[in-house]
Parts: C-alpha cells; sequence; structure tokens
C-alpha cells in the first residue's frame, strides 16, 4: 500500500509535547469552569466578582470625553510604563495615602488591571528554587503564577475560631497562628503575598497581623507583594492599613492596585503598581517584554476619575466613602437572607464577598464518598444547575494539599444591584419552603 510521503513527517510532529513544562499542572482554572456554568444555567449570578450596577457617571463621562474629544493622539500608543497623567495623579494620591514623596516615573507603573501586575510581581521577582509564602484562602491564580515564575509556594492558612456567644462569625475569627507563620519563613524565602482586604473571606488584616508579618519579612529580608486591590471596600468603620506604611516595609512592598474594583468598573483592566525604584525596575523589565501598553483612553478616563477624587478626598460627595456605604447595605441584604435560612454567613470586613456555610443544605447535595471533586465544587454546582443561583466553592481559593478540610462553604458576590440581591433571597426563600414542607 502506497503510503502517503509526508505522513512520516506529521506523525513525528505530532509525538511531540508541545506545551512548555512550566505550563504542567496548572492548566485548570476555576473561572473557566464556573463562568461557563453560570452562563449556561444561572438566574441570578452571585459567582464570579464583579458588579452589575453601572460604573459612576463622573468616570464614564471621561472616558467618553477621552474618546470624542479633540485629542486624537489618545488613540496612540502612550508611554509604557502609564499615561503620564495617570502615573502622575497616582503618584499625588498615594503620597498622601503612604505619607512619603513619590516619583510618578519610578514609583508607579500602570498595568492590564491587577492580574498583570501580579504577574509583572511574580516574573520579576521569584527565581528557580525561591519560596513564597501564600496566606490562604488565596485569590487562586498566585499559585500557578509562583509556578510558572519557577517558585515554590509555602501555604499558611488563616484558622476559624468559634464566634463569640450566639454572633455570627465575622472574617475577624478566622487568624493566622503566629508560630505557624514563623515557622514558614526560611533563608529560601523571597516574598510573601499578602491580600487585604482578602477575597475570598472579606478579612480585613489588623494592625496587629500586619505588625508581625512586617517583622518578619524585614528579619527574613523577605519581599512583600501586597494585594490591595479592595482597599477602599472596608465596612464598620475599619481601617485598611497599608503594609507598606509600616516601619522597615517601604523599601520591600509592592502595593498593586485596580481601576477595576475602585471605580466599579472590572472591565477596563487598568490596574497599577506603587513601590520603591529597586523593585519596579525589574516589574518595568517583564512589561516591557509582554505587554508593553496598556489602553490610553482607558488611563485617561481612570486618571481623571483620580483627579475628581483626588479633590474630593475625604468628603462625602467622594466615590471612595460613598462605595463601601452602598456596598455595606448589600451586605447586610445577604447576610440577612443566608442567616434566614440557615446557609451561614462569615460577616466580612470588606471587599465584594461573603463565605457561607452549606453544612445544613447538605442534605440536599449528597455528598459522594472518595470522589475526586471536593464536595463544595459539587453542591456549587447543583445550586447552578438546580436553583439557578450562582456561586464559587471556597475550597478552589485553598491548595491541594488543604482543599479537603474546606468543603462546607461557598463564596457569594454582593457587589450587585438590589433587585439581584431580592432575587438571589427569593430563591433562597423558596429553597427553605422546599426543605421544610
Ligand atoms: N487580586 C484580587 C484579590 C482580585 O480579587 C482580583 C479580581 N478578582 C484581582 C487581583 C485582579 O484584578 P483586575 O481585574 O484588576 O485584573
Amino acid at each position: 500500500k502506497a503510503s502517503n510521503p509526508l505522513s512520516f513527517f506529521l506523525q513525528a510532529k505530532m509525538s511531540r509535547p508541545v506545551q512548555a513544562r512550566r505550563l504542567e499542572g496548572i492548566d485548570k482554572n476555576i473561572w473557566v469552569e464556573f463562568v461557563k456554568l453560570a452562563a449556561t444555567y444561572s438566574k441570578v449570578n452571585l459567582g464570579q466578582g464583579f458588579p452589575d450596577f453601572p460604573a459612576p457617571d463622573f468616570l464614564t463621562e471621561a472616558f467618553t470625553r477621552a474618546l470624542g474629544g479633540g485629542n486624537h493622539m489618545l488613540h496612540q500608543y502612550t508611554r509604557a510604563f502609564g499615561h503620564p497623567p495617570l502615573v502622575k495623579v497616582l503618584a499625588q494620591f498615594f503620597e498622601k495615602l503612604l505619607g512619603r514623596d513619590l516619583d510618578p516615573m519610578t514609583n508607579v507603573m500602570v498595568t492590564v488591571g491587577a492580574y498583570q501586575a501580579l504577574f509583572c510581581c511574580f516574573q520579576a521577582l521569584v527565581d528557580e528554587g525561591d519560596e513564597v509564602i501564600i496566606i490562604e484562602p488565596f485569590f487562586d491564580c498566585y499559585e500557578p503564577m509562583v509556578k510558572m515564575a519557577g517558585g515554590t509556594p509555602v501555604f499558611v492558612p488563616l484558622r476559624p475560631n468559634p464566634p463569640k456567644d450566639g454572633k455570627l462569625m465575622s472574617s475577624a475569627d478566622w487568624q493566622l497562628d503566629p508560630a505557624e507563620l514563623v515557622s514558614k519563613f526560611s533563608e529560601r524565602t523571597k516574598a510573601i503575598v499578602l491580600n487585604s482586604p482578602n477575597n475570598p473571606l472579606g478579612k480585613v488584616f489588623n494592625r496587629r497581623e500586619l505588625g508581625l508579618i512586617a517583622e518578619l519579612c524585614v528579619k527574613h529580608d523577605v519581599l512583600c507583594i501586597s494585594d490591595e486591590v479592595y482597599e477602599w471596600l472596608v465596612y464598620d468603620g475599619k481601617q485598611h492599613i497599608r503594609i507598606a506604611t509600616l516601619q522597615g516595609m517601604w523599601d520591600r512592598t509592592v502595593i498593586i492596585g485596580s481601576a477595576g474594583k475602585t471605580f466599579s468598573a472590572t472591565g477596563w483592566k487598568v490596574g497599577w503598581v506603587v513601590g520603591p525604584d529597586r523593585l519596579l525596575q525589574h516589574l518595568r523589565t517583564v512589561h516591557q517584554n509582554s505587554v508593553y501598553h496598556c489602553a490610553t483612553i482607558a488611563q485617561e478616563a481612570v486618571a481623571q476619575g483620580f483627579q475628581r477624587e483626588l479633590m474630593l478626598y475625604g468628603k462625602p460627595e467622594s466615590y471612595f466613602v460613598q462605595l463601601p456605604k452602598e456596598l455595606q447595605q448589600k451586605r447586610d441584604w445577604l447576610v440577612q437572607s443566608l442567616d434566614g435560612v440557615g446557609m451561614k454567613p462569615i460577616v466580612p470586613e470588606g471587599t465584594y464577598f461573603l463565605v457561607a456555610d452549606i453544612s445544613q443544605f447538605k442534605s440536599d447535595v449528597p455528598d459522594v464518598p472518595n470522589s475526586d471533586e471536593p464536595y463544595d465544587y459539587r453542591f456549587a454546582k447543583w445550586m447552578v444547575k438546580n436553583k439557578g443561583l450562582a456561586a464559587i466553592p471556597l475550597s478552589a481559593f485553598y491548595s491541594e494539599g488543604h482543599k479537603n478540610n474546606y468543603t462546607n462553604f461557598i463564596r457569594f458576590c454582593f457587589a450587585k444591584e438590589e433587585a439581584t440581591l431580592k432575587a438571589a433571597n427569593d430563591i433562597l426563600q423558596k429553597w427553605k419552603q422546599e426543605k421544610t414542607s
């Protein structure tokens, strides 16, 4: 039988592994899976973290002005490390927050969302063999990003303490065990990732907790990658403390922020890093060899948003004052809904998110012993398919080794219109009635 003379070459090509070794074991992504499920089945989507209410008028108007105004150069490339008006106003703003002088050209860099800021940090600062401490539960991308850089993630969990006198649990009840944290630092530790306010729990780290982390960073000469994308979303009069303001920390901290969360416009994907030039110079190297430029018009509009906020700083009209008030109300609605049906909420001190205990609903979704899939995954999938309500399993925010300790919780996003939260409440109430009837 005459064979195709090309077949040898085709076969030879196809038997060769195509992907780089650094991608091994990091191909699964919770968002890809659950965003698709929510799109297919959900009537009410409290899964992925984005607001379904509009971004503020002053921001969208700034975008429209930039788009249609007289400056046609806003349609062209701008400065690679950040549109000058944006890095300038960010420097002014963070000078206020950090109490130190900043150079907009060397202490600030604009990125494609906080996500790219994180990627630049890990690529620029983590070497083969370095260890990076990650506090669990954590925003899931930290782990694969550390691994892609050749580093080894070292996990330390926040441990829940029972709440006092029959009260609802608070995210503040989840704490680091100081001795356990100390034990994770070694000469191999290059960095720690801090995310306060924390996604998914909504924990806002207090001064004592940050003090211990800072002390250990200084003692072991460790860098701090401080993901502060929810910096303005703090409730009940709590204060967001920036670890870079603690003694010895400025020089070793990269602060990460996001206009998406700050101005309720997650689709714009404008983020930034603020930090010392000795660290940012290396982030610029990664940026110039990967993304290079970020969209000029979105940067221009965000710059104008910050100019407004600088003028109104601390005043009642400031968006950074108004947004947390509105979100606190939304948090309270969802807390009430969940508490009312026995899906015990952990009251968050900050962020868009709230974690709830599903133990009392286990009879509806029986456990499958020895299943590969953690229980909360199956529960969240069942809930979206059968009840039309989308949420994210908490174990997605844990490392492989610790996932199975936290399978009785799911995460809801409450940065939603009142009508959306009411619709969620209706689903939960109906479900509870079905259970009891
Ligand atoms: N860090 C945390 C903790 C987040 O929750 C998110 C978004 N969910 C990001 C970073 C990424 O932010 P951005 O959309 O600006 O890329």
